[in-house]
This record gives structure tokens, sequence and C-alpha cells, in this order.
């Protein structure tokens, strides 16, 4: 009998569906576990991929083994890829006649079959309608297999504008159009103590990203080194001292940090640290020659929705949506108590790779604790892709990345790589940041998960 989605078995399939934008195409990589045997591949329509497997007797639902395929040649690969394409040729050059010939085969080796199971396979881009209403065969007795299929040209054209990566960081945590559009408040990530004094806050206002990268010192590859450099700085604006502090009623906003005037603030200062006036939780810095202009790090606030119990004019509607939106980073609508919200810390790291991947055209990162000690190894492979695994079933936008956080290789890893820009992390977001990646690891087939030395992995970013 065929199971239904709900109750699929992660464990039996693991895959992978990526949206090539240069080609159009939405590449899927599947692997099922030991004893399992592909049959063939529907779609329930232009979003949906179901997949349709047997298992053999004595193969139970627990079965988590995968078949090792480490004695098959990659000659023997080689050939199922390109059995592969050959059959999708066909498809796309197919009749019309000829695919309701396959359909009604389908449907005749479907009722003979007692043992049909379906794995369900969310897509992250439409495929072209013909495919959509086709069969694929699948003949082998594997465990891996690979696909190409169409997208929807249509469709395409679209998100190929929206993917180019220039745009990727126009979403950063917490920006200040959203904060504008919004009456919010922050608190302290440690005991959600009030950060900002009640009705201080007039605007926010976006900081120039240059003005974020040299004023943070947050990078530090294109830094002045010498005196001479420093002279040469002077005449480069983008290293011109900031002009730009914040002031009573106004937050400047960077990618991950705000930068506050200290009377707006229940902070305590303590040297050059911020310190939550509550718990005394360290939550940013500020310059010993400007103690009244803060720079507090995004992830260690919580966002304060507004309070509106008081109103009136609240539904049950009203709260039944509030309940729902906690998930997502900003409601949509007003709820009626107030919700402390946080991003999930590893989009930080997205954030500020998206930016220096833009004003730099660099694709390697060490990833550092604050002392500038390396903890990973980064190398974005595809500043934007668009993907969907057998758990993430909405199409995520994220890098396609390899790491490594093995101490052991990561220096000859290193000098394979051209150009590497240090950023620095506190621990809380690295040990978010690597169970992220090793998480995504792990929901890619086996095949996919490593290049080389290194471990591939995706990257989410704020969808
Ligand atoms: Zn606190
Ligand atoms: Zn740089």
């Amino acid at each position: 009998m065929a199971t239904s989605a709900s109750s699929q078995n992660h464990d039996r399939v693991l895959v992978y569906a990526e949206y090539l934008s240069r080609i159009r195409s939405i590449a899927i990589s599947i692997q099922l576990s030991e004893l399992c045997y592909p049959q063939q591949l529907t779609f329930r329509d232009v979003r949906t991929a179901v997949l349709h497997y047997t298992k053999a007797s004595g193969s139970s639902d627990s079965t988590t083994g995968v078949h090792d395929e480490s004695n098959e040649s990659s000659k023997e690969k080689q050939n199922h890829e390109s059995n592969r394409s050959d059959q999708l040729d066909e498809l796309e050059s197919s009749t019309a006649s000829g695919i309701t010939d396959s359909i009604e085969l389908n449907q005749k080796e479907k009722s003979s079959n007692s043992n049909d199971n379906e794995f369900i396979i969310n897509l992250p881009e439409d495929i072209t309608v013909r495919v959509s209403e086709s069969t694929i065969p699948i003949s082998e007795l594997t465990s891996t297999l690979s696909f190409r299929l169409p997208a929807s040209p249509e469709l395409a054209d679209v998100l190929q504008t929206k993917l180019n990566f220039y745009d990727s960081y126009d979403q950063i945590p917490w920006s200040a159009d959203m904060l504008n559009s919004h009456k919010v408040s922050f608190c302290c990530v440690q005991c959600d103590g009030e950060l900002v004094k009640p009705n201080r806050i007039k605007q926010w206002k976006s900081l120039p990203s240059e003005n974020w990268a040299e004023m943070m010192d947050f990078w530090h590859c294109h830094k002045p080194k010498s005196e001479d450099d420093n002279m040469a700085s002077k005449f480069n604006p983008s290293y011109a001292v900031s002009k730009f502090t914040p002031y009573s009623g106004t937050v400047l906003v960077g990618d991950c940090y705000f930068y506050l005037f200290k009377d707006d603030t229940t902070a305590r200062v303590v040297g050059e640290t911020v310190a939550c006036e509550k718990c005394g939780y360290d939550l940013g810095t500020c310059d010993a020659s400007d103690k009244t202009s803060l720079t507090v790090w995004k992830w260690n606030l919580k966002l304060v929705t507004p309070d509106v119990s008081t109103d009136n004019t609240k539904t049950k509607d009203d709260i039944r949506e509030a309940v729902a939106s906690t998930n997502t980073c900003m409601p949509t609508k007003k709820p009626a108590k107030p919700l402390r919200l946080t991003y999930p810390l590893h989009q930080y790291v997205s954030t500020v790779i998206a930016r220096l991947i833009d004003s730099h055209a660099i694709y390697t990162f060490s990833i550092t604790d604050m002392d500038e000690k390396p903890d990973l190894l980064l190398w974005v492979f595809n500043p934007d892709i668009k993907y969907t695994t057998a758990t993430s079933a909405k199409g995520q936008r994220g890098f396609k990345i390899v790491y490594t956080y093995d101490k052991k290789i990561m220096p000859s890893l290193e000098k394979t790589r051209g150009e590497i820009e240090v950023v620095k992390f506190p621990p809380r977001v690295l040990e978010v940041l690597k169970a992220h990646l090793v998480e995504n690891t792990l929901s890619l087939p086996e095949n996919a998960r490593s290049f080389g030395q290194w471990t591939v992995s995706m990257l989410e970013k704020i969808n």
C-alpha cells in the first residue's frame, strides 16, 4: 500500500533538490536505505515529485542503514548519469501520445504491485508542465539516484532576476526599514530586561555599508597596516573617520549591531564593555573616547513586539495570528501580548558573508572567535541557491558552501585558496553555525557530502 505523505519515514530517503538558475534545471539527488529499490518518478504537480520504491521483504521501517556503494566503479556511476539524461532528452522530445502511453503503463504496473511505497519530494522551483505530466521509469537496482529536470522557463526568468546575489543582502536582521514601520523595542537576550527606554526612539537609520566595515573593525585585510598606508588612506573616503554617531532618539542600524545613544538605553558602561543593567550580560562595546555611543550586537537582543493587550479593537483572529506568527522574526499582525523574537544565529553569519562577497568579491572565510582563533574555514561555492531537502520542504535560499573545522587540515586547505577574509563571531554564534552546517550536511545523500577534504553543506539566508 502507498504510504501517505504524513507518515513518511525520513530516515529511509535522503533528498537534495537544488534549482540551477543558469541552466534552468532542478537537480535532484536521492539516497534510499538498504533493501529499498526505486521504481519510478511521477509528479503530483509542477512542484511535487513522487518517488515510488519497493522494499525487499525482511527490511523493517526502522532500517536506517544505507547501501554501501563504495565498490561501485565511477564508470558505472557515469553510465547511470548519462542514462538518466538520455531519458530526460527522450522525455522532453516525446510526443503527447507517448506520454499518455507511459502513464497508462504506470497505472497497470501500480495495480499489480502490492508493495508500492511513495516518497514525496518537494521541489525548490516549478518544473515544466510537460515533465510534470510524465513518468520517469527507473530500471536499475540502485540506492542512489540523480535527475535533472527542466524548470519552467517563465518562472525561471523571474527567479534568475531575483537570484542576482548583489541583491542577496537586502534583507538584514532587523533592518531600519522594518523597524521604522513597527513600534518595537529590544530587551536583553539573557534576562529579557528592557534595553531601550520606553518612547525614546524616534527613528532607525541604516548605516552606509562602507562605514559599517571600517567603523566596526569587523574585518582586517584591507585596513592600513603601516604609517604610509595610513597616510594614503586619508585620501580614500572609505577609510575616513566616521562622522556617523548616534544621537538622542536616533539609532543607527548596522548589519549585526545597533549604534545607540547611551541616554536612550538602560545599559551600563563598564570600561569599554556595554552591559545589561539588570543581569550584567555583555551586550556590546563602546569606544574609550566616546562613552555615549554604544555598539550593541543584535545577537545579544530580543525584539519585543508592541503591547496592544489594552486595545479594544483586538479580535480573536488577531490573537490567533499573533500565536501563529511567533515562529517568524517579525509578526505580520500586531500581537495581543508582547512577543520576544530572535533570529537563528547562523543567519548573522550569512548576512556578513553576503555583504563581504558583494564588497570584496572574496569567497573564502576564516571564521574565528572574538580573539581571532580560527574555528571554521568556509568557502562559498555558489552565493545564491534555492533548495529543498527531505526535512525542509519549502524552497530555502542560501549559500552552497564547503567547510572544515578540522584544525589539522585547515592550514593546508587555506593554502589552496586565494585571499581569505577573517570574520569574528562570539562562541554562541559559532556553535549554532556549526550545528546548522552539520545538520544540513547530514540531510544530503552520502555521495554528495564531501568535496576532497572539504565537507559540503548549505548555509541558510534570511528568507
Ligand atoms: Zn540582561
Ligand atoms: Zn577584505
